[in-house]
């Protein structure tokens, strides 16, 4: 039933209300004519599911579109409020994100505050530009508990402090880039965001403390329940640690009144939750930590009927274990693909390695935290945990480097929906006594997964074109799926452009459809045919920097956009849009660095694409000054393997500080031939193929033409000028 609703929910939430409800009323017509109440009541579930997720986004997208109106806007912050930062907020009147990049005003997190200043979509909510905070109600008591709890965090664990606070009160903020990317290679992401786990063991932990301590078992279990809702309180309410402690609860209910109770009926309880708030179940945290505990329930079944009862107690349980986590992460893979576009084929194995750790060292990191206070003791303990997640780090960094650890997929919506088929079935199959059937139809899904082409071919390489528009820039991406996302359209002169002669030929020619258009600047060498490619290939979103004014032929495009429907947002530093299973994060440029410049070069979009382990820096015309505010606040993240050298090559440009922190093994440039600028300066090629900064391999557009860097994400593939090579791998540093 609870299944029902859900799948509804999401499906309403996916915008497929129309279709949803037909089917439901086809199925609910048929079973009504065929006798089968069961089968009327869960079409209806579903029906109802779409309905109320449709009212839901549609209430929604009204509430953001009139926040979006308002010249202030009352949110709820979740960081600490001072000029200069950019802080990630909630709308108080309805669920959807903020962000302020503040100018003037402090609060603390937790505050609900009003921000006047520009509001803008973007990728990630709604963007209050120039914002200036006034606090209207100071932190709730839950609030500021939990800021006292991360000072507390950091006092006592100091340079485990940013796992520490991921684990314990949820605050990923601190966890560096290169350490989220392991564990997502590893498969252990999910031990990075407060799970049912999590709260789990500090639940066992408590019972077992208060149990040691002489209370009786009635006692010990209501105490670490009131304890447990406490602490999902304090850190927000997440709907994983939600459901764990509502399973907690129903687990200690039925125990205490001596009922034992099927544990699909609990989990069915702790599910509950998007019955009374439809979001929760598009929450990916919610949805991974239904389908691990329904796997976990499953594997427990399924070592029950395999009759294990002549292996010694210990091997059983060692059995279980490796069962319980191998059908956990088989289960969630599927749910993992479709939102990072990775299986991590080493996930069952450093997730065994992991548990142990993990269970060790979440009471101690609990402990820690609540003895901040006695500080000694604290330190004790903090040093005892320090080992654990020393051990934890090892493990992620160890798996992420075993060759093939994760491969990238780019799945469709039907290969997502074959696979929840599959997993679900293989769930049943483990834990009904009658499993043929429901073999069967894994093994019919599976087969029409592996029927489809889901990563063979050439379609599967990730493509960077960087055209050969003349003097200017014009860099077409092609997604694994064959869609594009355009940075630049060259450039435009009386009667014509880039656009209409070069650009959307080549794009034509290759087929596939133009996702995402990207501006670095408004200059004419990079806008020039950007009017011409919206119009005639209306992608679904035009990114830029908003910087003011331009060229004509930026206004222009802004026309274009505007008619053939293109959303427009703006590029903010750390925005990622994920197009296939490519991640295109925008590094720069800053709104406050903007609001102070007059030359839009300065102010280019600066991208940096991922594909696998493949990293593509895309600068547009930085200069020296940007290179410099990238240094200074992006410097850990600007390591790639192709640069596309800013500027055309200019010497105002890459400089060699910038150099050195990318490290390039492939630079592009983009370029006229016998251009009168002089682009590009021979001391920048210099410095390019300078062995001091990795000796790149330098390719020019007005020497070869246009140049293709292909990859799978692990080696890169050249074309250009007629021929095709392999990029050399990177020396062992
Ligand atoms: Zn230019």
């Amino acid at each position: 039933m609870l299944i029902a609703y859900v799948a509804g929910l999401l499906a309403g939430f996916g915008g497929a209300v129309g279709i949803t409800v037909t089917c439901a009323a086809i199925v609910l017509a048929v079973a009504a004519t065929m006798r089968r109440a069961a089968w009327a009541a869960l079409a209806a579930l579903v029906a109802a599911g779409a309905v109320t997720a449709d009212a839901a986004r549609h209430a929604e997208e009204s509430c953001a579109a009139a926040a979006l109106r308002s010249e202030t806007l009352t949110v709820v912050v979740d960081a600490p409020v001072a000029p200069g930062a950019y802080v990630r907020a909630r709308v108080a009147s309805c669920p959807v994100t903020a962000w302020l990049a503040v100018e003037r005003g402090t609060a603390p997190a937790g505050a609900t505050v009003n921000a006047a200043g520009q509001t803008i979509a973007s990728t990630r909510g709604i963007v209050v530009q120039h914002a200036r905070v006034s606090v209207r109600r100071g932190a709730g008591l839950l609030s500021r508990w939990r800021t006292a709890a991360g000072a507390g965090i950091d006092s006592v664990f100091h340079g485990d402090a940013p796992l520490a606070r991921a684990l314990l009160i949820a605050d990923t903020r601190g966890l560096s880039p290169d350490v989220r990317d392991r564990f997502a290679v590893a498969g252990l992401a999910h031990i990075l965001s407060i799970s049912g786990v999590h709260v789990g063991l500090i639940a066992v932990a408590l019972d077992l403390l208060f149990t040691l301590l002489g209370a009786s078992r009635r006692v010990a279990a209501l105490v670490s329940l009131g304890v447990i809702a406490f602490y999902v309180a304090m850190i927000g309410f997440p709907p994983p640690a939600v459901r764990a402690a509502v399973m907690l609860g129903v687990g200690i209910v039925t125990r205490l009144a001596q009922r034992p109770t099927s544990p699909w009926a609990v989990l069915a309880v702790g599910g509950v939750e998007p019955v009374f708030d439809s979001s929760v179940a598009a929450d990916l945290g919610y949805q991974l930590s239904m389908i691990g505990v329904g796997a976990l329930i499953a594997g427990a079944a399924l070592v029950d009927r395999l009759a294990l009862n002549r292996l010694p107690r210990w091997t059983r349980s060692i059995v279980a274990a490796v069962v319980g986590t191998t059908i956990a992460t088989i289960a969630s893979a599927p749910l993992v693909a479709w939102y990072f576009g990775r299986v991590s084929l080493i996930a069952p194995a450093s997730n065994l390695a992991a548990g142990p750790l993990i269970a060790l060292a979440q009471p101690m990191l609990f402990c820690g935290m609540v003895l901040a206070p006695l500080r000694p003791l604290a330190l004790l303990i903090a040093d005892a945990t320090h080992p654990l997640l020393a051990g934890l780090d090892r493990v992620a960094l160890w798996s992420a480097a075993v060759p093939y650890a994760a491969i990238q997929v780019a799945p469709t919506r039907l290969d997502g929906v074959l696979a929840a088929i599959a997993c679900g079935a293989v769930l049943v199959a483990c834990a009904s006594r009658e499993w043929p059937r429901a073999a069967l139809v894994a093994i019919a899904a599976v087969a029409a997964l592996a029927w489809r082409p889901l990563a063979p071919g050439p379609s599967s390489l990730a493509e960077l074109h960087v055209i050969d528009v003349g003097q200017g820039d014009a860099i077409a991406l092609r997604t694994p799926h064959g869609r594009w996302v355009l940075f630049d359209a060259g450039r435009a002169w009386a009667g014509g452009d880039a656009g209409r002669s070069t650009i959307i030929p080549y794009l034509h020619r290759r087929g596939g459809a133009l996702a995402m258009f990207v501006l670095s600047h408004p200059h004419t060498d990079h806008v020039g045919g950007a009017a011409s490619v919206l119009r005639a290939l209306q992608p679904a979103r035009y990114v830029d920097a908003g910087f003011p004014g331009g060229a004509s032929a930026y206004r222009a495009s802004l026309v274009a956009a505007r008619d053939a429907r293109v959303r427009w947002t703006r590029a903010h530093p750390n925005d990622s849009v994920v197009v296939d299973g490519v991640t295109i994060t925008f590094l720069a440029p800053d709104s406050a660095w903007t609001a102070s410049l007059a030359d839009p070069n300065l102010a280019s979009v600066v991208t940096l694409v991922r594909v696998g382990d493949v990293r593509f820096l895309l600068t547009g015309d930085a200069e020296g000054p940007e290179e410099d505010w990238l240094l200074a606040n992006e410097g850990d993240r600007l390591r790639a393997d192709v640069l596309k050298v800013a500027h055309h090559g200019s010497r105002t440009s890459s400089t060699a500080a910038f150099l050195a922190a990318v490290r390039p093994r492939l630079a592009l440039v983009s370029v006229g031939a016998g251009n009168t600028y002089g682009h590009p300066s021979t001391s920048v090629l210099a410095a390019l193929g300078n062995a001091a900064t990795g000796g790149a391999q330098v390719l020019r557009t007005d020497q070869l033409g246009t140049i293709v860097a292909r990859t799978d994400g692990q080696r890169i593939f050249l074309e250009a000028g007629g021929e095709k090579w392999e990029l050399p791998r990177s020396p062992a540093p």
